[in-house]
């Protein structure tokens, strides 16, 4: 994976549920130029080598990096515009995380899709279902939960591990809910579970706090020549 130069571990993995945008920033973002890229998040599910079946739950961990981007690029988010008129000109970070496939960015929206109560019939059928679908993995398959893992297709494979676009969770209360960092990965997830016919369910979204940038270096490392919006190219001295 090439984009990824200054990737920093920031928190560890939890199995508990949805992937949240709830990252301590032990990353020193005072270091990174914003007007040269964005932050990425990006969350890697891997075995946990001491457990009794390092497979299960295994553990997922969830790393913040920064994608160097040019002015003139069009910007990763997905957005269609130029990284000089869309990200790079807000005063704040809004992280991105990688589409299944690793087609892109998206701009991170946490989010949870939550299916109404299933029958025990419909949670045999469902189990047996995701179970049978390659671009998911199961983690946890107790009698009153299951736990599976979005890796997609194909699957993507880094040194920190499988990379993980959100998650399908079947709560012991028989409910089922889908967590997803983005709108991309949660309209994948939501595609997955089409065939099924659950219903509608209902959406929420999660805040996103906002990352204060460091303030701008003047000038001197700039290298684009049109100057961005309210940035005149002065060279005076
Ligand atoms: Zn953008």
């Amino acid at each position: 994976m090439g984009g990824m130069p200054e990737a920093c571990h920031v928190a560890g993995g939890s199995e508990s549920a949805v992937d949240r945008f709830d990252l301590p920033l032990t990353y020193d973002l005072s270091q990174v130029d914003p007007d040269s890229g964005v932050l990425v998040v990006t969350t890697y599910w891997r075995p946990r080598p001491q457990d009794p079946d390092p497979e299960r739950p295994g553990e997922k961990l969830t790393m913040l990096s920064y994608l160097p981007t040019t002015a003139e690029q069009d910007c990763p988010c997905g957005s269609g515009q130029r990284f000089a008129q869309c990200c790079q000109a807000l005063s704040y970070w809004h992280p991105l995380c990688p589409n299944p496939a690793m087609e892109g960015y998206s701009c991170v929206a946490p989010q949870t899709a939550t299916f109404a109560l299933l029958s025990a019939q419909a949670r045999r059928e469902l189990r047996a279902y995701l179970n049978a679908d390659e671009r998911l993995y199961c983690v946890e398959d107790a009698p009153n939960r299951a736990f599976w893992i979005h890796w997609g297709d194909p699957t993507v494979e880094a040194p920190e591990g499988m990379l993980c676009f959100g998650d399908i969770e079947l709560r012991p209360n028989g409910a089922l809910v889908v967590g997803a960092l983005s709108e991309r990965r949660m309209a994948a997830l939501l595609d997955l579970l089409r065939p099924l016919d659950l219903g509608t369910p209902q959406l929420q979204r999660d805040p996103v706090s906002p990352v204060e940038k460091p303030p701008r270096k003047q000038a001197a490392r700039r290298s684009h020549r049109s100057g961005g919006p309210g940035r005149p190219n002065r060279s005076q001295a």
